[in-house]
């Protein structure tokens, strides 16, 4: 339902643009869900989604003067929680040019613009020479990318050998298939991503389902649907008037999705 003189990645920007304002107001900077330990974890939902941002950093196992790369940054929060703990030089990039005008304010309002600056590129074509990075990930943006295969050969071109890469994504479940492309997302099954890792010239360390610990809590969902009405018409723009009225309809919550869950990757640049 992208309009037709869109490209899904225009359609992307167009959405995260809509958005910008969002993790400022609602999520702390994220713009990820968060990760809940057990059913005694009473965190906020600004503390679980900074947990999930804490596990992204161990998967990294960043070192002193790397560079890193952020594929798909948002406004910028995990690279400051990255950059904050370790003395690494962060580039973010997202298509969307309203997200990258944000996370460069704020990486001057939280002085951190000597090592972590934005840029706005597409995942599936990286403006970088080769082995130009120390690290790399991919932090929920995947599955907004239609061509995976080629969004990791860049990764691997632009990553070192040796270098690891952290992936956050959504998976769709067997028998719900979300593998065709859909305005936004394409999900593909948990069994997908060791094969596209290995094509893409990684090897896979460690990959854990992690979708009973993922959520968003009900009164954020509440706040994401009455933003969703408040800029309708840009998201009517994005998906089309058919996707907004199912959206917001009675039956429609786009941020439940049943028969997606939640991996997390650890894998090194061969
Ligand atoms: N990693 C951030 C944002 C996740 S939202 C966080 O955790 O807070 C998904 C992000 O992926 C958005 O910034 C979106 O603009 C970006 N994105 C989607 N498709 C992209 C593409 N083809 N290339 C680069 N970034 C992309």
């Amino acid at each position: 339902m992208t309009s037709p003189h869109r490209s899904p990645a225009e359609a992307v920007a167009g959405l995260y643009d809509s958005l910008s304002e969002l993790p400022a107001h609602v999520c702390d900077g994220n713009l990820h869900f968060g990760y809940w330990t057990d059913a005694r974890d009473t965190s906020t939902f600004q503390a679980a989604t900074e947990h999930l941002t804490a596990l992204m950093v161990e998967r990294l196992a960043p070192r002193t003067g790397q560079r890193v790369l952020d594929i798909g940054c948002g406004t910028g929060q995990p690279a400051f929680h990255l950059a904050s703990g370790h003395t690494v030089e962060v580039l973010g990039v997202s298509v969307s040019r309203r997200q990258i005008e944000h996370a460069s304010v704020r990486a001057r309002a939280v002085r951190l613009a000597d090592r972590v600056r934005f840029e706005r590129a597409d995942a599936q074509y990286l403006p970088y020479p080769d082995a130009s990075f120390d690290a790399g990930w991919f932090f929920e943006s995947l599955i907004h990318i239609p061509d995976k295969p080629r969004a990791l050969h860049e990764a691997a071109r632009v990553l070192r050998p040796g270098a690891r890469l952290a992936i956050a994504d959504m998976f769709h479940e067997p028998g719900r298939d979300w593998s065709a492309p859909r305005p936004l997302v394409t999900a593909v099954p948990l069994d997908a991503y060791a094969p596209l890792l290995a094509d893409g010239g990684f090897e896979v360390l460690d990959l854990t389902d992690v979708t009973p610990h993922i959520r968003v809590p009900e009164p954020v969902r509440r706040r994401l649907r009455s933003m969703m009405r408040r800029n309708r018409s840009e998201w009517v723009d994005i998906v089309g008037e058919e996707a907004v009225e199912a959206l917001l309809g009675p039956e429609g919550d786009i941020f439940h999705t049943p028969g997606l869950g939640y991996v997390l990757i650890t894998a090194r640049r061969r």
